[in-house]
């Protein structure tokens, strides 16, 4: 490999670990996106100029490259700038899934290329298993995001069936590998993991998905760092390892949250525990007008904000910064409770505050917000429902049973804006709007904070 081939993979690699380390801040993330695309550009650069060619004529080659690249790019570069903030996720999980996409095809290719050699066949069977289950199952986790699939999908029996077809493919693998099957058999090794790929999400509930969706990632990471074990490519190994890793970390940062074993997730026996009829649900729902939730808000020592995937929707995330800053050159004290999984991604909250220029220390995490609640005076939930409610701790029954939220019971008073009593994602209802401390304040987030501000403004 040449000098410069190899300081450009250096450049690369350095890039994507300073890169990463720049996105765990709101301060530099955006820098830090960057500071690493530039990285994957000159690697990308590097690989189709400085690669050895050994003399052959490369034209024909590079036309299709290129051709391919502005497709990619084309579709790439539209696709992002027309998705609207609220389908960010879905479309992060597609993405994903095209990568996992991209170590399968790897795999199939260079399969017949390296019969004969045992370790090369390994990684390439590795590669191609795991970004074909990545390719699969994050389509499904796309259709499950944009609501073309609302209920989990679950076979008589699919705990059996999926550890079977998991233990098969394994066993399949092996063989294929230890005695250098021919050709077809990668096909068919291929077809058998985009199956597991989609029998593994399918059954998945509602308010599991995080889980898997950054399962799904750290799993297209490891195929794309089996990708460059295979050729021998640094950067290709240091950008997969970081994305496996940052992945896995995240995977498992999530199953903490939602307070699930990982095994759980693997043998898919994620989402059943619900057994038994959910409970009923007793009590009326109360109202409250725009003008006494200002009362109330301006007269509070402590207000603490729950957002939740509604903020998003109403792209609310302006106005409720807006109201944060009026409360408090009022004398009131404003934080914000951040769920793990409120949202549609990872870290969706703490992104779309973040574009309103929210303080980052206000944020505050469940663990350390939760002591705090007794003590606050009015809770303001926007838009958020699955991660408050109740039922997680106390109805055996439900579906997000064991799943830690955000206690606002707790509070003195809690206001819950949303449009309709319509359930969240996980599709169940909320004991919370029937408590006597809740008060509902109906009607889309920006509309309902922009009134509460003015009338705030004109107190
Ligand atoms: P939920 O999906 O539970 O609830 C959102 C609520 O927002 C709805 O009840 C809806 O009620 C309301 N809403 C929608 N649009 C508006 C609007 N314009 N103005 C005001 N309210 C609105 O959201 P949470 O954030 O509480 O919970 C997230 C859920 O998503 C969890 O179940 C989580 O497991 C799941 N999930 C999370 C992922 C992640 O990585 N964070 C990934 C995949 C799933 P209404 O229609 O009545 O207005």
């Amino acid at each position: 490999m040449n000098t410069l081939l190899i300081l450009s993979y250096l450049i690369g690699s350095v890039t994507f670990v300073v890169g990463l380390k720049m996105l765990s801040h709101p301060d530099t993330a955006r820098k830090g996106n960057l500071v690493a695309a530039f990285g994957m550009l000159v690697s990308i650069l590097a690989t189709i100029f400085l690669y050895g060619h050994h003399g052959e004529d490369y034209s024909t080659k590079l036309i299709w490259i290129f051709g391919g690249i502005a497709v990619g790019t084309i579709a790439g570069w539209i696709t992002a700038k027309r998705v609207e903030m609220t389908k960010m996720p879905e479309l992060v999980c597609l993405f994903n899934g095209m990568g996992g996409a991209c170590a399968a095809l790897i795999g199939l290719m260079e399969y017949g290329a390296n019969l004969g050699n045992t370790m090369s066949l390994a990684t390439i069977v590795a590669g191609m298993i795991i970004g074909s289950i990545s390719f699969s199952g994050s389509i499904v986790a796309f259709l499950k995001l944009n609501g073309t699939m609302n209920k989990p999908i679950r076979l008589p029996y699919y705990n059996i069936i999926n550890s079977i077809v998991m233990l098969g493919l394994a066993a399949m693998s092996v063989w294929v590998v230890m005695t250098g099957q021919p050709e077809s058999m990668a096909y068919a090794l291929f077809g058998v993991a985009v199956i597991y790929g989609l029998l593994f999400v399918f059954p998945i509930g509602g308010a599991d998905m995080p889980v898997v969706i950054s399962l799904l990632n750290s799993f297209t990471g490891l195929a794309a760092a089996f990708g460059g074990f295979l050729y021998d490519n640094q950067v290709m190994l240091t950008g997969g390892i970081l994305v496996g890793s940052a992945g896995t970390i995240l995977t498992l940062a999530m199953c903490k949250a939602m307070n699930r074993p990982l095994s759980n997730v693997i043998f898919g026996a994620f989402g059943g525990g619900a057994s038994g009829p959910a409970q009923d649900i007793e009590g009326s729902i109360k109202d409250i007008s725009i003008y006494d939730t200002a009362v109330l808000c301006n007269y509070a020592n402590k207000v603490t904000i729950v957002p939740g995937y509604g903020l998003a929707v109403a792209q609310a995330q302006h106005i409720i910064h807006e109201l944060e800053k009026t409360l408090e050159a009022n004398g009131v004290e404003v934080k914000y409770a951040i769920h793990p999984v409120a949202g549609r991604m990872p870290g969706h909250m703490n992104v779309l505050l973040a574009e309103s220029n929210v303080a980052y220390e206000k944020l505050v995490e469940m663990d350390d917000i939760n002591p705090e609640f007794p003590n606050t005076d009015v809770v303001i939930v926007v838009g958020a429902n699955d991660v408050v409610n109740p039922a997680a701790k106390n109805d055996p029954a439900s579906p997000i049973f064991g799943m830690p939220i955000l206690d606002v019971e707790q509070a003195k008073h809690i206001i819950v804006n949303k449009r309709s009593m319509n359930a969240g994602y996980a599709g169940i209802d909320n004991h919370l709007f029937y408590n006597p401390k809740t008060s509902m304040l109906f009607g889309d987030a920006k509309d309902v904070l922009t009134k509460l501000v003015a009338e705030l403004k004109a107190m």
